[in-house]
């Protein structure tokens, strides 16, 4: 298992990419992992991880992770997370096998450290055009 650092650097780049940058805790979803907090949340990272990313070749592959309802979905997104082809190109875990024990733990990690991070950053603000101008 990568130490803090690298996985802090892991999510730096994958969180970075312009698809990355796109996703942050917002609304229900910041409320949800604000009130059941970090234990919880990698509990539930690892049910999530364990059923649609484990398996050698997991169920709709590249389409099996929502847009939101979960932390753990958002946070999967942003970290280049959610489905084999993007673990195996920002994460360097190939395709093919089933993720083994310290792999899973890694995920769920990183999805896990994404959530604190965006906890303690604050909520973003919303985007710029929905602002009303003056
Ligand atoms: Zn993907």
């Amino acid at each position: 298992m990568p130490d803090l650092a690298e996985i802090d650097e892991r999510i730096d780049r994958a969180s970075g990419r312009p698809f990355g940058r796109r996703f942050h805790l917002r609304g229900r979803e910041r409320s949800t992992a604000e009130l059941r907090g970090p234990r919880t949340m990698r509990a539930h990272a690892a049910e999530i991880v364990g059923e649609r990313l484990a398996p050698a070749e997991p169920r709709n592959d590249g389409r099996q992770t929502p847009y939101r309802n979960h932390p753990v979905f958002v946070a999967q997104h942003a970290t280049a997370t959610c489905c084999r082809t993007c673990v195996e190109k920002w994460h360097d875990i190939a395709r093919g096998h089933r993720l083994d024990r310290d792999e899973r733990a890694y995920v769920v990690e990183v999805v896990g450290r994404w959530i604190d991070r965006e906890l303690a950053a604050g909520e973003p603000e919303r985007a710029v055009r929905s602002r009303v101008r003056p």
